[in-house]
């Protein structure tokens, strides 16, 4: 349900002024209690004239508007303004109106504008390896297992560095800016100089480091890797854009010592834990036999499970296993594309959502995917539980939309600061334009952003209230740098993998 432009809040007053003054002007031929009444209307106002902003009075002087467009705020009555108008302040939102209360109310030191396109809060990725673009189209049409032993794993013995790290963060972060990504949780290795190069970028990140058992580039044990967590987190807690988190990489990587520690640190720092879960029935297979559980019953078992727990996939489940993810309530991180190609399985979204579960999109690493658009994310989502399901009404547009943006930040335990378009909150906000040939014509914006639209489509993409991208010109990487020293890394890994 959606309302289209409710009564703008910065023009109330003076419409209150102008009833008040007819009543007053009423009033001199009225009866003795309207003489009453006018004068203690004339005291509200006298008294209430100083907090009342007007055309006349100053406007606010704010850092950027964005303008014209049709905003879909994603609040909680998913409100759509059509035009509609964002004013922003430094990192947050101040205000979400019509253009012409907007304008009356605030004074933009940048204006955008945003005619032609729709503007919508940042799309939230909450599960990618983001150097992994490195890998990708390096190996495809493979089962998770083969894929992960033959290709991936060797791939990264010979070639994961802190360059390689920092060169695939750049070209994973400038497809992001590019495609309306705003925010996005990462897990991976050298995780700082990850966090280092998305905060250059301008993007925001829950960045975990990665725990595994066997020797990896940055840790030949799980305990060097679980200090080397602690490092990161102590370096980065309190930043305004990376939130360090740490990212035991699964159960059957892991054992229950190295489980159970990494569950520790993310309770003494208070920080997110990352980890996959269930992703594929082999895992499933793997842990009933060595521990006789299910995944996510384990997963309980060790004290992994919480609010500030994201499990990326968790596609495995049975009913009772759903009873626990219920009642610890993890945010859920839905990988489609990832589970379709390597055919890991469907996850019972429908199930999750039915229980109210926090169910976020990701685009999983790029290696399995191939690619970092949450807008084809959003449409696989959509359709692979139709199928599934055998039901078209199931995850409509909207409900896949809520997945990319308000239900990713309450996956990520953010949703209090991020995920809509409403004041208060992080300026986090794309203006995707409307006007390629199998965008027309446009009835239902929501629909089009979910069925027709493409990263490519995005126009600017502003994180933290900071334009990232304008016209789809990046202001905070060189394009061209970070492409050419990507494609010079390739050469390595094609040498790495013959
Ligand atoms: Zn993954």
């Amino acid at each position: 349900m959606r309302a289209q432009g409710r009564s703008p809040v910065a023009s109330r007053p003076s419409t209150w002024l102008g009833t008040t003054l007819s009543v007053v002007e009423g009033s001199q031929v009225a009866s003795p209690k309207s003489y009453v009444v006018a004068a203690v209307l004339l005291v509200s106002i006298f008294l209430l004239a100083p907090a009342m902003p007007s055309a006349q009075a100053a406007r606010r002087r704010v850092t950027l508007v964005v303008t014209g467009g049709i905003v879909v705020t994603q609040n909680a009555t998913r409100q759509v303004l059509n035009p509609g108008a964002v004013a922003i302040d430094g990192a947050d939102i101040v205000a979400v109106d019509t253009p012409q209360a907007i304008l009356a109310g605030y004074d933009a030191a940048e204006t955008i504008d945003a005619r032609g396109q729709v503007v919508l809060p940042g799309l939230i990725n909450t599960h990618t390896h983001a150097p992994m673009v490195l890998y990708r189209g390096l190996a495809d049409d493979l089962a998770l297992m083969d894929w992960l032993q033959k290709y991936i794993f060797p791939a990264e013995a010979k070639t994961v560095s802190p360059e390689m790290v920092r060169v695939g963060t750049r070209l994973a972060a400038l497809e992001m800016i590019e495609s309306g990504t705003t925010m996005y949780a990462d897990m991976y290795y050298f995780e700082e100089e990850i966090a280092k190069a998305t905060r250059e970028a301008g993007l925001r990140g829950a960045l975990g480091q990665t725990i595994i058992q066997f020797p990896v580039a940055d840790a030949k044990t799980p305990a060097e890797a679980l200090a080397r967590t602690e490092v990161f987190i102590k370096a980065f807690k309190g930043d305004p854009l990376i939130i360090p988190s740490v990212a035991p990489h699964a159960l059957y990587t892991n054992d229950r010592e190295t489980l159970t520690a990494a569950a520790a640190l993310a309770r003494q720092y208070d920080v997110p834990l990352l980890t996959h879960l269930a992703e594929t029935k082999d895992e499933v297979d793997i842990i009933r036999k060595d521990r006789q559980n299910t995944p996510t019953g384990y997963l309980e078992s060790l004290g992994l499970l919480g609010p500030k727990t994201l499990v990326a996939h968790a596609v495995w489940v049975s009913d009772d296993d759903i009873e626990i993810l219920k009642r610890r309530l993890p945010g859920i991180a839905h990988n489609p594309e990832s589970n379709m190609k390597l055919a890991s399985g469907v996850a019972p979204v429908t199930k999750y959502l039915a229980a109210n579960l926090a169910v976020g999109l990701g685009t999983d690493g790029a290696a399995s995917n191939n690619d970092l658009d949450m807008f084809e994310a959003m449409r696989q989502a959509s359709f692979l539980a139709k199928v599934a399901n055998h039901d078209p009404t199931v995850v409509p547009a909207q409900v896949a939309l809520d997945m990319a943006t308000i239900g990713g930040a309450r996956a990520l335990g953010m949703d209090k600061v991020l995920g809509s378009l409403e004041p208060g909150k992080h300026a986090d906000l794309i203006a995707v334009s409307m006007s390629a040939t199998r965008q027309t014509p446009i009835y239902e914006p929501v629909s089009h952003l979910v069925y027709v639209t493409r990263g490519d489509d995005v126009r600017t993409t502003i994180v933290n209230g900071k334009v990232l991208m304008k016209d789809r010109q990046v202001r905070t990487l060189n394009r061209a740098a970070v492409i050419a020293d990507a494609n010079k890394f390739a050469e390595r890994v094609r040498a790495a993998v013959r």
